[in-house]
């Protein structure tokens, strides 16, 4: 198991992260032009050199708000697509261990049925000889979607929206009961952490249940 500071464009923010134990950072410099980004990767991956953290970086942009698991998607997601050329020289650069890419995913909701970009998945992935690509946005991908990008290369995988629904759900059932039991808190707690491993492990499953290697999807 292992803690990541997600999206951080703050170095100090770093490394406090990594002084409280963070075992990877997103290094997200994702709104500046390539090359800032990528010295911006490669300051952080130098002043954590020796540490073992692992730094993520992003090259792309996703539409919608990482925080707001309400934020509708933008339907314009094509503008701010990782551009597969860019990403040899980003990667010699920043020296990012992991890449997290922008193929039509989105952070929030989707609005009407997602569409990844698998050409783009192949090219970047191509590209990257070799550093494990990401998926934020992950949520609300169809199951078909989340093995095909296993299969497609896709090291690792972002899921929120599933998370905290269902969490939701699950306390929203458990209170009642709670209430009724003394004011249970111990139990909410419970109910909290099972529905949420539940669903991890749902997800998990899925990403393991998918051919291992090159791949592609028709979907
Ligand atoms: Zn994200």
């Amino acid at each position: 198991m292992l803690v990541q500071l997600d999206h951080a464009a703050d170095g100090g923010l770093i490394l406090a992260a990594v002084a409280a134990g963070a075992d990877s950072v997103l290094a997200d410099g994702s709104a500046l032009e390539p090359n800032a980004n990528a010295d911006f990767v490669a300051g952080v991956v130098r002043s954590l050199a020796g540490t073992g953290v692992t730094v993520e970086a992003e090259l792309g942009a996703l539409p919608g708000d990482e925080d707001d698991a309400g934020a509708a998607a933008g339907a314009d997601a094509a503008a701010g697509m990782t551009d597969p050329l860019r990403v040899p020289e980003f990667l010699a650069a920043s020296g990012a261990d992991l890449l997290a890419v922008a193929v039509g995913n989105v952070h929030g909701n989707y609005r009407g049925e997602p569409k990844l970009d698998w050409k783009r998945v192949a090219d970047v992935r191509a590209g990257a000889a070799g550093v494990p690509l990401v998926l934020h946005g992950a949520s609300g991908l169809p199951e078909t979607d989340l093995r095909a990008a296993a299969a497609a290369g896709i090291g690792k995988v972002n899921i929120n929206t599933e998370l905290r629904t269902s969490t939701l759900a699950a306390v929203e059932r458990a209170l009642p009961g709670l209430r009724a039991a003394g004011e249970n808190m111990l139990g909410l707690q419970q109910a909290w952490t099972s529905s949420a491993g539940a669903t991890a492990g749902w997800a998990l499953s899925l990403l393991d249940a998918a051919p291992a290697g090159t791949g592609s999807s028709s979907s």
